[in-house]
């Protein structure tokens, strides 16, 4: 059997709907090497990894910096217990984590580590809970998260998000309430005409999503434990880009009535968007943080879960209470090396500097997609680009779902060499952050050329 034949007999995929593989013309991608912004196939076809391989590669493949450390790493130690012990790349990370999050006026943050998103969001979630529980407020039993939030797949992760992708499992979550988030492109409060345009930017309203924010908080009191949000880019619900000053508004809105925020910056962290974090973007500080995709730039699983010291101190040791949660792989030694290498690369090679130019680059780049009169919001956030593709621009009316129209244009995108994956209507480029403008021009001509041809 070849790699390919193996795969359709014995491997179950996430995310991915079987129809290819029933299909014996269609042809998955055997990927087998790695480099800079670039993936080979097993025939030696190269293509850009447009997705930054689910996100995560954030300095391209095996990039040197990252590639030693591990090699270092995995000739002192593979693993160790971090119930009761512990390692220096562990709290050296920690520290590192800390001042990343709180920037030079920010609060002192305590990492708890896990493996995934998801887990760094359970974590979160039961922090927050047992902390309500054991300092004296255990009405508090309530979350809040915007509509077509996604903060993983685990039970927990599902009950704290409100995603198209968990309906099916609606009896399996425990309660919370989802808010309209502020996605200005389809906002019911927008009053603005469809343009040409960003609509964040373009956009006529009142923030009808802070007052709708407001109001939910005075409603549930202090029956509420925590609010939890993608700050600025809501990136599995494709993409949907919130306006400066509503991470802000929110902010204050949680810290006037005592309701923790949960940042879960899982995928905006660790550079996507230009900079550290989104949250730094509008010079707030959440109450937890959580970092996973990026965070080990693709080398191996590792998540955090950042705590105001604050929080943590409900724990303390005269309380006696230890935080009932864990993992065997927690803070796996190999992650934590390969985390402080991702994060030495930023600050040793001028990353931030480089793609503060090349997103403007990319900006650029991307009005191109307004010709395309399918082509209803074209929005950018650092190394985001999103397309949405919409039936009739002027209304800004939706393909009929059986179309996929983003997927088909996908799917020639990699005849051109691009691999990426669409989300719904919404054409995602991802670009790993050491891509060249000649990189980015490249992978945009692609998704361009197979969008007129998909879509002439
Ligand atoms: C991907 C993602 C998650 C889940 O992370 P996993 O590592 O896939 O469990 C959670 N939140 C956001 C915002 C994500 O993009």
């Amino acid at each position: 059997m070849t790699p390919e034949e193996r795969d359709k007999a014995f491997v179950w995929h996430p995310f991915t709907p079987d129809r290819p593989w029933r299909d014996p013309e269609y042809r998955l991608p055997v990927i087998v090497r790695g480099e800079g912004p670039y993936l080979w196939d097993e025939e030696g076809r190269r293509y850009w990894d447009g997705n930054s391989s689910i996100w995560t590669v954030v300095h391209g493949h095996r990039h040197p910096r990252l590639v030693a450390a591990v090699r270092e790493q995995i000739d002192r130690i593979d693993h160790v217990s971090f119930l009761g012990s512990t390692h220096p790349w562990a709290s050296e990370l920690a520290e590192k984590l800390s001042a990343i999050a709180a920037g030079e006026m920010g609060p002192r943050y305590r990492t708890f580590f896990s493996d995934d998103g998801a887990t760094a969001i359970e974590a979160a979630v039961k922090i927050v809970w047992q902390y309500f529980q054991q300092n004296g407020q255990p009405q508090r039993d309530l979350f809040l998260c915007l509509t077509e939030s996604y903060h993983g797949d685990t039970v927990g992760a599902m009950s704290v998000a409100q995603s198209r992708f968990h309906r099916l499992f609606g009896p399996l979550r425990f309660p919370s309430v989802a808010l309209p988030p502020p996605a200005c492109y389809r906002c019911p409060f927008n009053r603005a005409a469809a343009g040409r345009g960003d609509a964040r930017l373009d956009r006529r309203c009142s923030w009808e999503c802070v007052r709708v924010l407001e109001e939910a908080l005075d409603r549930h009191g202090d029956r509420l434990a925590a609010l939890l949000i993608e700050p600025k880019v809501q990136a599995a619900a494709g993409m949907w880009m919130h306006p400066e000053g509503y991470l802000r508004a929110l902010d204050r809105l949680c810290r006037e009535r005592g309701v923790f925020w949960i940042a879960d910056e899982v995928f905006t962290g660790i550079g996507r968007l230009g900079s550290w974090l989104a949250c730094r973007r509008e010079g707030v500080f959440p109450d937890l943080l959580c970092l996973a995709k990026g965070l080990t730039g693709g080398m191996t699983p590792l998540a955090a879960t950042l705590v105001r010291d604050e929080i943590y101190a409900g724990f303390a040791p005269d309380k006696g209470r230890a935080f009932l949660h864990g993992h065997s792989y927690t803070a796996n030694p190999i992650g934590c090396a390969a985390a402080l290498a991702t994060l030495a690369v930023f600050e040793e090679e001028g990353v931030f500097e480089r793609i503060s130019r090349n997103a403007e680059v990319l900006d650029a780049l991307a009005r191109r997609f307004w010709r395309h009169p399918r082509v209803g919001d074209v929005r950018q956030e650092g190394f985001v680009l999103a397309v949405e593709l919409v039936e009739r621009r002027e209304d800004r009316a939706s393909f009929p779902s059986d179309r996929e129209a983003a997927f088909r244009v996908c799917e020639r995108a990699r005849t051109h060499g691009l691999l990426t994956r669409p989300i719904g209507d919404v054409l995602v480029l991802v670009p790993p952050l050491c891509s060249s403008t000649d990189d980015l021009a490249g992978m945009v001509e692609a998704l361009e050329r197979a969008l007129w041809e998909e879509l002439p």
